[in-house]
């Protein structure tokens, strides 16, 4: 599932793996929405569909009911995310048992934020305390069954006292069992060639796959930055403030900045990327095919 590490953007090379992330929706238009998106990515060979898990509640449950629609509808290789919140053990070793029985092969394993209003993360009772402890969790009782992935933080987790701690950390996490990293999203490249650097410094062997959201706006630029420990270049944030109110082009401008970031890494030899796509269909099948993926019939080996 996860990219073969040798690949690059040349003709004559595999091509780029395409990962996308979706959403369990939350209202009828939403559900509406990711059938829709799913159904106009299909047919451009998205290596796999993740879809995150909520921080409580019935969204929960929709992680694993939407993740088997796209499964059985669409034919994606879904991985469904995980996370320890408010979780005990039992429970999180339950759910993996069942998306072993409903035929996932794949899943995200991650320790999940602390609840809204509060600033430390806290392990619910006979729950657990860090991501890795779940890889742990789950390559102990299912063995090979699911390839891992794990969340790597370019710069850092926004947590972590030091890059160097943090990197300490994704590389016990993956000592674990990981089988590839997807990263936090980033809008400047420069952050993401260091930390892979750092990565295999640090004896890390698995994929990397760079996390990119084309952004169509600055107000959500904004917010992703604020949500998720991300720096807005000066740049970006000059090209979308110059486009004041025309949503248009401040949407192309984003998917512009986006497909630059795509090209640099696939022209540096980075296998495959990640699009945070918030269940759109529109601004990742522009990047797509501004970046010429996938590639017509003939040109792939
Ligand atoms: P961890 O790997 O446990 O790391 C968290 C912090 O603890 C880091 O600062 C790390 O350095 C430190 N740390 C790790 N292990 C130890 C240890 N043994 N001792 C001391 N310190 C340690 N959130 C959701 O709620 N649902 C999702 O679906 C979701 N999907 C995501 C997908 C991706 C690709 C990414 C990048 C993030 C996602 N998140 C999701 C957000 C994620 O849950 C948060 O970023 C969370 O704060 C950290 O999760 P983690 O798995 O990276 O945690």
């Amino acid at each position: 599932m996860p990219p073969t590490p040798s690949s690059t953007a040349h003709p004559e090379q595999p091509a780029p793996r395409v990962s996308v992330e979706f959403f369990p929706p939350k209202t009828e238009e939403g559900a509406r929405q990711i059938l829709k998106t799913a159904q106009a990515l299909q047919a451009h060979g998205i290596a796999f569909a993740s879809i995150t898990y909520g921080a409580g509640g019935s969204t929960r449950e929709r992680t694993i009911e939407y993740g088997e629609l796209l499964q059985q509808l669409f034919h994606y290789r879904v991985v469904p995310h995980l996370t320890c919140v408010g979780h005990t053990r039992d429970e999180l070793a339950g759910i993996t048992d069942r998306l072993a029985n409903t035929g996932f092969t794949g899943i995200m394993a991650l320790r999940g934020d602390p609840p809204r209003g509060e600033t430390e993360f806290r392990a619910s009772e006979n729950g657990l305390a860090h991501a890795s402890e779940l890889v742990a969790l789950i390559r102990k009782r299912h063995g090979g069954r699911f390839t891992i992935g794990v969340a790597g933080y370019p710069g850092k987790h926004p947590e972590a006292p030091t890059e160097a701690e943090d990197m300490k950390w994704l590389a016990h996490k993956v000592a674990q069992g990981a089988d590839f990293i997807t990263t936090q999203l980033f809008f400047d490249n420069a952050a993401y060639f260091p930390f892979a650097s750092r990565c295999r410094a640090a004896g890390i062997t698995i994929p990397i796959i760079p996390g990119i959201l084309p952004i169509t706006s600055l107000e959500q630029a904004l917010k992703f930055c604020h949500t998720c420990g991300a720096a807005l270049p000066a740049a970006l944030g000059r090209r979308l403030t110059e486009c004041g109110t025309d949503a248009v082009a401040a949407h192309t401008a984003g998917i512009e900045w986006a497909c630059a970031q795509v090209r640099e890494l696939l022209a540096r030899g980075v296998p495959g990327f990640h699009l945070y796509i918030l269940n759109r269909a529109r601004p990742a099948l522009e990047l797509l095919r501004q970046v010429g993926l996938p590639r017509p019939p003939g040109n792939t080996p």
